[in-house]
């Protein structure tokens, strides 16, 4: 297929870009992949990695589309059937329960290496996609029904829509001259594995706590992923911690779950931050996944947003291509731009708005009062829970259980 036309091509095979080339590919699109780091292949035999994703019920049908969920649940992962949330102040915690809400689990927690590398063995499989890996984007120029991709090798690409999934640093939004509001929000996400006295019995379990949020994810032996939002100057102080000091701060903080902690992994800290780009598409070019929005992790949705950007994404040129349309047409670019941009920008400053409620002591009544209605209104945990498993009524299709073929069908 090389030096032909592509119909799409793809900047970045993360978890997100691959994830869209496969559910191209077996829609039949012509695709071009551009990677510029190979993906490591996983290693089972090694520990689990420090970057886990909970993977929503949306997402896994999505993955399951394009071929890579069987892949994955091959692997050490976990679902989980309950999720916990604590304020640190009142007694009875805000519980959801997978059945009570006719779901068979809330989400599945999945090393990110295994996601990718699962995304990256389809693609590479079966000479459907043209992979240029390692290589980079160079740059795109317009050029009547195509965008000419240059990349770092010299190779120029020819497609009829380019896909920037590169990332939160994108160079494609970056060539496009797409600005992004920002907000840094002066905190750092601290990320260890961690072994309690009791296994984690398949429980998300999340403790508001002033300086932000501490959630315990379960892994696949009992163990938990941590996920502890400080303020960047605290998070750099506990990263220099010994090991036994940075175990009693923990133990302190998770106090009353699961018991006490007896193995700590190495630690890692990420800044967390806000990025919403002001526009999702551009000149036969859209943007998908970080490369277009960056949210807090909070309630873990950035990558569960990405997947729902590619299988939006899919259904519109499944869609468009079907009516004999242009799927680099600038209907096409602002209907997703429309689409997507809402949808992430409203879970943005819903995440952004917990986040507040949470870190400004002066509105602790006000989040009493959310927190109250919450666990008495059945239709507000309703939506809560629908919208957090990536099922909702604004999810793709994909999401909600309809296959690939049935799109196709004419
Ligand atoms: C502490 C923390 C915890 C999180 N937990 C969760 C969670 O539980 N659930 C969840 O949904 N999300 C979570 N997230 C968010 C999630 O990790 C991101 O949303 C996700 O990694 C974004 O994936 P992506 O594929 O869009 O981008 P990336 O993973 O950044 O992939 C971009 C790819 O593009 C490639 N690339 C970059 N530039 C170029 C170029 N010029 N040319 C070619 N290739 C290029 C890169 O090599 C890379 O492979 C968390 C984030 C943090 C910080």
């Amino acid at each position: 297929m090389k030096d032909t036309v592509y119909d799409v091509a793809i900047v970045g095979a993360g978890m997100v870009g691959a994830t869209l080339a496969s559910l191209l590919s077996r829609a039949g699109f012509a695709v071009a992949l551009v990677e510029a780091v190979e993906p490591a292949e996983f290693d089972p035999g090694a520990d689990v990695g420090l970057r886990v994703s909970a993977i929503s019920p949306g997402s896994a049908a999505i993955l399951q589309q394009a071929g890579a969920w069987k892949k994955i649940t091959a692997q050490r992962v976990r679902p989980y059937r309950r999720m916990q949330v604590e304020d640190g102040v009142e007694p009875e915690p805000l519980v959801f329960d997978a059945p009570v809400f006719n779901l068979e689990r809330l989400g599945t927690i999945v090393e990110n290496a295994l996601l990718q590398w699962s995304a990256w063995q389809v693609v590479s499989a079966g000479g459907l996609i043209d992979t240029y890996c390692p290589d980079r984007l160079g740059g795109i120029e317009l050029s009547g029904p195509h965008n000419r991709v240059s990349l770092g090798s010299g190779q120029v690409l020819k497609a009829s829509l380019v896909v920037g999934a590169d990332g939160a640093a994108s160079k494609v939004r970056k060539t496009l001259g797409v600005r992004q509001a920002q907000f840094t929000y002066n905190q750092h996400g601290l990320v260890a594995v961690v072994g309690k006295q009791k296994p984690n019995p398949g429980v998300a379990w999340q403790r508001f706590l002033p300086g932000g949020p501490l959630a315990f994810l379960p892994l696949a032996d009992g163990r938990s992923s941590i996920v502890w939002t400080r303020p960047s100057a605290e998070a750099e102080r506990m990263m220099a911690l010994d090991d036994p000091s940075f175990i009693a701060e923990l133990d302190a903080a998770s106090s009353g779950w699961l018991g006490a902690i007896e193995t700590l992994g190495p630690r890692a800290a990420f800044p967390l931050s806000m990025r919403l780009s002001e526009s999702y598409a551009s000149r036969r070019t859209v943007l998908i996944g970080d490369a277009a929005h960056v949210v807090h992790p909070l309630a873990g949705q950035g990558v569960n947003l990405g997947f729902a950007d590619a299988a939006a994404l899919a259904e519109l040129l499944i869609a468009t291509r079907r009516a004999g349309g242009d799927i680099g047409s600038a209907n096409v670019l602002r209907t997703y731009d429309r689409s997507r941009r809402s949808e992430s920008e409203t879970m943005a400053f819903g995440m952004h708005a917990i986040r507040s409620l949470f870190a400004i002591e002066s509105l602790a009544p006000l989040r009493r009062a959310g927190l109250a209605l919450v666990k008495r209104s059945w239709p507000v945990r309703d939506m809560l829970l629908q919208r957090a498993a990536g099922v909702g009524a604004n999810a793709p299709s994909l999401a909600r259980g309809t296959t690939l073929q049935e799109l196709m069908r004419p």
